[in-house]
Parts: structure tokens; sequence; C-alpha cells
């Protein structure tokens, strides 16, 4: 569902452990390879790196080449980062390995019909997603909340049980959901709901189009400049950076 993480590249890489000799499970991220740290404090490991790099040790481990519950992300600055699923790192002795069981769990429910899950569209993940079709398709069939932009999992959960589609929504009142200044959904104001409700109109319109909400002045210049950066993150190298002024201006 939405929230899928950055492309990854899964690595093996081979390692010694007193005498046995297996693979750890490495990925290459395009973020940072730890949370929440800064120069004088840890950073944490990330939840959901750790759970794909959990799943590919899983996986070595069922193989008969893992040679520990353990693995590392070369994160954005080119570091690796080590990541110990066996680390006990709350209180009540969470580790990584017991998150992972829990969506291992979680997948297995949903692969056996014993969960259901309902699609949220999400504008920056969902393009991006191999299931992208075939959750736009269940997604517009349901005619789903959620292809509102800014209308989340959150706020539609919110809103399911009195507004259950853009349709509806769009032929509600918004003030009929509105008491004592606040709206009847948690965590969504008055201007929220009011800016929803005209974006399901505009939806559902048969020729809805863009309009200004105030005047907007866009002042002619006598230089325009336009520019196109191209960078691999990875290698921290520029690859191309063009401006160029106005066409127009034979600048
Ligand atoms: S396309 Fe479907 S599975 Fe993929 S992120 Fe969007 S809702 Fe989730």
């Amino acid at each position: 569902m939405a929230g899928a993480s950055p492309p990854a590249t899964c690595l093996a890489i081979p390692t010694c452990c007193g005498r046995r000799t297996g693979y750890i499970a490495g990925d290459i991220k395009s973020g940072a390879g730890e949370e929440g740290g800064s120069d004088e404090g840890e950073g944490r490991s990330k939840k959901h790196y750790a759970v794909q790099l959990a799943l590919y040790t899983d996986i070595l481990e069922r193989l008969g080449r893992s040679v520990g519950r353990r693995g590392f992300v070369w994160d954005i600055h080119g570091e690796e980062v080590p990541y110990d699923f066996m680390a006990i790192y709350t209180k009540n002795a969470r580790r990584l390995w017991d998150d992972y069981q829990e969506c291992l769990d979680h997948a297995r429910a949903i692969a056996g019909r014993a969960t259901e899950t309902v699609p949220t569209s999400s504008a920056g993940t969902c393009k991006n997603c191999v299931w992208y079709t075939a959750c736009i398709k269940r997604l517009e069939a349901a005619n789903d909340l959620t292809l509102i932009p800014e209308l989340g999992r959150s706020k539609r959960d919110a809103m399911i049980g009195r507004i259950g589609s853009v349709r509806e929504l769009a032929e509600v009142a918004p003030a009929d959901f509105i008491v004592g200044g606040k709206t009847v959904f948690a965590g969504i104001g008055t201007a929220t709901l009011e800016k929803l409700h005209a974006r399901a109109k505009l939806l559902t319109a048969e020729n809805g189009k863009p309009y200004l909400r105030a005047p907007v002045s866009l002042p002619a210049a006598d230089v325009e400049l336009f520019f196109d950066i191209e960078v691999d993150p990875m290698r921290d190298v520029l690859l191309s950076a063009r401006a160029r002024g106005a066409p127009e201006r034979g600048e």
C-alpha cells in the first residue's frame, strides 16, 4: 500500500564468521541509512529498511547461506550502515527481527486472504509501484476518496463512516459536518474540509477546470533563466547543468 520505499538493490556479500562462510544481505538506498541521528548522537535503524534486509537474510538462512541475522545499508552518503536484527532496541526487549516477523505474518495473512487490504492513492509513491494499474482500477471503481489530492489514508479513515466516495463528498454541504467551529472528522479542520469538498466537486463536474482563488500577477522580467540540472546522487556527480535565457528574447 502507499508508503513504498525508494528503489533498492539487494547485495549479498560473502563473509566469514568464525569458521562459517556465507553471506550477509545489503541494500543500496537513496536515503540516509539511519533516522533521528545528529553529530553528537547515534541514529536509529530505519524499520522499513530493516524489514527488507531481514527478508533477504531470511532467504539466505533458508538456503543455508547466511552467517547471521545482520545486514547493512549502503546509503546516500556512501556510508555502510550496519543493521543488527537481533539487538534489543526497546525497553520491552523488541528486536528488528520481531518487526520483520510481524510484517511477514501480515503479508501471509494478505496472501491467504485472511486480511483484506484497501489501496490508498498516493501521488508520491503509486506511480512508481508495480501494483499501480491494479490499484488505480480498484480505486476508480470504488470512486475512492483518496483520489482527491492531499486526502490520504488517515483522512479517508476519519470520513469513511459518513462520506464514502468522491461523488458523495461533492454532493454534501460541508456546513453539515461542522459543529462549534470544528468538523466532526478527527484531524480535519474546517478549511481543509472546504478545500477537499471543492476538489471533489471539480473531479465530478463534467467540465471541471482549474480556477484562480486569488488574483495572480506574473510580471514580465528583463531576464528569465531556465535551469536544467542532472546529478547522480549515488556518486555525488553533477552530470549536466544548463541555464539559458528567455528564447523569445534571443538571449
Ligand atoms: S499502487 Fe497500490 S500497492 Fe502501490 S503504493 Fe499505491 S496503493 Fe500501495
